[in-house]
C-alpha cells in the first residue's frame, strides 16, 4: 500500500465550510493565481446544470462508487448530506504533490480529518458564510439545487460548522462576506505557509 504521509515538494490545501458558502468560487480563483491543481472528486450525485463530467466532479453510479472505493483507490470518501457518496481519488493528488504542486480538495469535514489523519502536512482552510441569512440567499441565487435540496444544504450548516471546530484540523477560517477579501485572505495564508515552509510544503527546504 502507498505510503500518503510522507513528505512531499507539493503542498495539499483542504477547504472545507457549508454548500452555499463560496468554496468553488473561492477555490478556482485561487488555483487560477497559484497554478493549483484542482482534485476531481467521484460522486453519486448527479450532475447539476452546468456541470461537465470530469470538470467538476466525475459522476458515478452507485456500484461504480462502491466498486472504485472497494478497490483503494480513494484518499478518503464519505456519504455527505445523506444520501449521495462523495470520494478523491488518490492517484493524480499524490502525482501532482511528488511534482511539487499546489493541490486543492474541496471537501466536508469527514473528509478533511481523515486526509489530515493521513497527511498531516495537509493545509486546512474553514470558509464560513456570513450569516445564515446571506447563506440561505446564496444557495437559492446559484439556481442548482430544488428547494428541498436547498433546505437540506441549509440545515446541514450548522451541523457542519460545529463538526469543524470540534475536529481541530484546521489551521484557518475565513469569513466569505467580500469575496475579493475572502480570495486574497486564502492566496495569503497559503503563500505564508508555503514562505513558513521552504518549498511547497517542506519544512526546512
Ligand atoms: P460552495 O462551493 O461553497 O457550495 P459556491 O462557490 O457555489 O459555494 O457559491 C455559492 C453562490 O454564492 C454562487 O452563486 C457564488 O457566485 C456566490 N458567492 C460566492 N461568494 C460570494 C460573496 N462573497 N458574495 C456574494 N456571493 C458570493
Ligand atoms: P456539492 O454537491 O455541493 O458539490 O458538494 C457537497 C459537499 O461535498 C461539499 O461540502 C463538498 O465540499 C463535499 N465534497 C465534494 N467532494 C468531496 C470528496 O471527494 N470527499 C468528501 N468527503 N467530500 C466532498
Amino acid at each position: 500500500m502507498t505510503d500518503v504521509s510522507k513528505k512531499t515538494p507539493g503542498l495539499l490545501l483542504v477547504v472545507s465550510g457549508p454548500s452555499g458558502t463560496g468554496k468553488t468560487t473561492i477555490v478556482n480563483a485561487l488555483g487560477k493565481r497559484l497554478d493549483g491543481v484542482f482534485s476531481v472528486s467521484a460522486t453519486t450525485r448527479p450532475p447539476s446544470v452546468g456541470e461537465v463530467d470530469g470538470r467538476e466532479y466525475r459522476f458515478l453510479s452507485r456500484e461504480e462508487f462502491a466498486e472504485i472505493a472497494a478497490r483503494g483507490v480513494f484518499l478518503e470518501h464519505a456519504r455527505v448530506y445523506g444520501d449521495h457518496y462523495y470520494g478523491t481519488p488518490q492517484e493524480p493528488v499524490l502525482r501532482h504533490l511528488a511534482e511539487g504542486r499546489l493541490v486543492i480538495l474541496d471537501i466536508d469535514v469527514q473528509g478533511a480529518v481523515k486526509v489530515k489523519q493521513a497527511m498531516p502536512d495537509a493545509f486546512m482552510i474553514f470558509i464560513l458564510p456570513p450569516s445564515d441569512q446571506e447563506l440561505l440567499r446564496r444557495l437559492r441565487d446559484r439556481g442548482r439545487e430544488d428547494e428541498a435540496s436547498i433546505q437540506r444544504r441549509f440545515a446541514e450548516a450548522t451541523g457542519e460548522i460545529a463538526r469543524a471546530t470540534d475536529s481541530g484540523v484546521y489551521d484557518a477560517r475565513i469569513v466569505n462576506e467580500d469575496l475579493q477579501q475572502a480570495i486574497n485572505e486564502a492566496c495569503r495564508l497559503v503563500q505564508e505557509r508555503r514562505g513558513r515552509w521552504g518549498r511547497w510544503g517542506v519544512a526546512g527546504q
